[in-house]
């Protein structure tokens, strides 16, 4: 039975020479990315992917922030946070706002803290360890 659950595949091809592979749309023979009649939407959606990440690592040079992916990544931006909300006015939200980070930075510190100790820990075990071994 051949219907809409069927195992159609794009007939687009890659750069590399093989078939893209994707799921085409229910009305056509190819994927969303390479359907001709959908060239003009593709080309506007890469142009603003393009000019996004651009934008993202300007704002990441000029802020020093490169990521979440660890602990002193996170703690930078929650400095910047912190920074932005010290600069606005005095207000409830702000002080809400400054008690809030304040929470999350000694989280943050705790957390390093453990990690840091964890690791000294494994660096005088480990050699004991593998003599053990
Ligand atoms: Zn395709």
């Amino acid at each position: 039975m051949a219907g809409k659950w069927s195992n159609r595949t794009c007939k687009g091809g890659r750069t590399g020479g093989d078939l893209c592979g994707a799921a085409p749309l229910s009305d056509g023979a190819f994927c969303l990315w390479h359907d001709p009649e959908h060239a003009e939407t593709v080309a506007e959606a890469r142009k603003l992917g393009g000019s996004r990440r651009r934008k993202e690592a300007t704002i990441g040079v000029a802020y020093d922030v490169q990521g979440l992916g660890s602990i002193a990544e996170i703690r930078r931006l929650v400095e910047v946070a912190v920074l932005d909300v010290l600069s606005l006015e005095n207000t409830v939200s702000r002080a809400r706002a400054i008690a809030y980070l304040a929470q999350i930075a000694s989280k943050l510190l705790e957390v390093g803290e453990h990690e840091e100790r964890l690791a000294r820990i494994e660096q005088t075990l480990e050699p004991r360890l593998r003599v053990q071994r």
